[in-house]
């Protein structure tokens, strides 16, 4: 099967044709239908996080379910599914404590060491995937807990999208947060993430949605997605100033969607007394991010969200019948539909700041 395979750090992807495995015991074998460009993934081919090589992209995917291996009761071949990268043991103590996006215990849904691996190249070579999914592929071969059913009626190249962009957006809102109705956010970073938050604001009932991007064009779309107000951090230089200014001294909630020490330190920055900031973005591993001290008297708190603090199996079926009674948008946010061919393209237009989401379709 063809797949886009990073072989060096920084570095492109190549387009490769690869072995893939049978199920082994707990693994469900997948045919792709719709994969999410998440600029994760970026950060990985420009060498900001380091990885095992090669390494199969992509970890935003649905598709149908081909094979199921020994064991495997919770989807049949024929199924639709979304792939979330938040792969659950169900058994550990963060799974057991509610924070199954948490899971301490990869290796229990994963190949035991020396194992056949689930990819490889003609010669053998074992093959990586991104996060344990390697969704850039015609086929994927996943353990089942990193699967949640969904309907027919939702079109798999839009579910791809509740996978991880709109899960890690929307849930860092509604679960990490807890936005309250009536309440003031700001959302710093107006990409896939960023009108997730918003989108996930709106649906809790904030009152007031400030959007913040160098882009007007995100700007724009960020409005359709719920945002009250727009901040141009391309016209201020003062963007803390602007968002006290809009809601008479601070938010309730930011969230920074970017992932930089400096927004960081904005979304800190612009919170009302006893405010939460929340950061979404992953902030480069050598960056430290600085506060000013004496805000801690004014309770303002600073916390972080991994995957939307999601439980996938309950929220993304959530998520879809918001989508397909109309609260929840995502065909405004997909600007370009390509070919697997076309993914360094797409990661380049996402480079330019010109694309909300991209979707590979097969
Ligand atoms: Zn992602
Ligand atoms: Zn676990």
């Amino acid at each position: 099967m063809k797949a886009a395979v990073l072989t060096e750090q920084p570095g492109e992807l190549v387009i490769e044709d690869l072995r893939i495995d049978k199920p082994g015991p707990g693994e469900v074998l997948l045919q792709v239908v719709g994969a999410g460009l998440c600029h994760s993934d970026l950060h990985f081919m420009e060498g900001l996080f380091r990885t095992h090589l090669p390494i199969v992209m992509g970890h935003e995917s649905a598709g149908i379910v081909q094979a199921v291996g020994e064991g495997v009761t919770y989807v049949e071949p024929g199924d639709h599914v979304v792939a979330c990268l938040s792969i659950f043991c169900g058994r550990c103590p963060q799974c057991l404590g509610g924070h199954p996006n948490r899971c301490a215990n990869p290796q229990a849904t994963s190949r035991t060491e020396g194992a056949s691996p689930r990819l490889s190249r003609s010669d053998g070579t074992p093959v990586q995937q991104m996060a344990r999914l390697g969704g850039f592929a015609e086929e994927m071969l996943v353990h089942e807990n990193g699967l949640v059913k969904v309907i027919e009626e939702m079109p798999l190249d839009r579910a791809c999208l509740i996978g991880c962009g709109v899960t890690t957006g929307f849930g860092a809102a509604v679960r990490t947060a807890g936005v309250q109705v009536g309440t003031t956010v700001c959302v710093i970073g107006a990409g896939g993430i960023g009108l997730s938050a918003i989108q996930g604001a709106r649906v809790a009932g904030a009152n007031k949605i400030i959007a913040v991007d160098l882009s007007p064009a995100k700007l724009e779309t960020a409005q359709k997605m719920g945002a009250t107000h727009v901040v141009d951090a391309s016209q201020t230089d003062d963007v803390v100033g602007e968002v006290k200014e809009l809601t008479g001294g601070g938010v309730d909630y930011s969230f920074e969607a970017i992932g930089r020490s400096a927004t960081v330190r904005q979304a800190f920055d612009m919170l009302a007394t006893g405010g939460v900031a929340t950061v979404i973005g992953m902030v480069p591993s050598k960056d430290e991010v600085t506060l000013r001290g004496i805000d801690f008297l004014q309770e303002k708190k600073l916390q972080g969200s991994m995957m939307g603090s999601n439980q996938f199996r309950t929220d993304i079926p959530r998520m879809i019948d918001m989508y397909l009674d109309g609260r929840l948008l995502l065909d405004e946010m997909v600007s370009a539909t390509i070919g697997l061919d076309a993914v360094n393209e797409g990661y380049q237009m996402m480079k330019n700041g010109e694309v909300a989401r991209t979707v590979i379709t097969f």
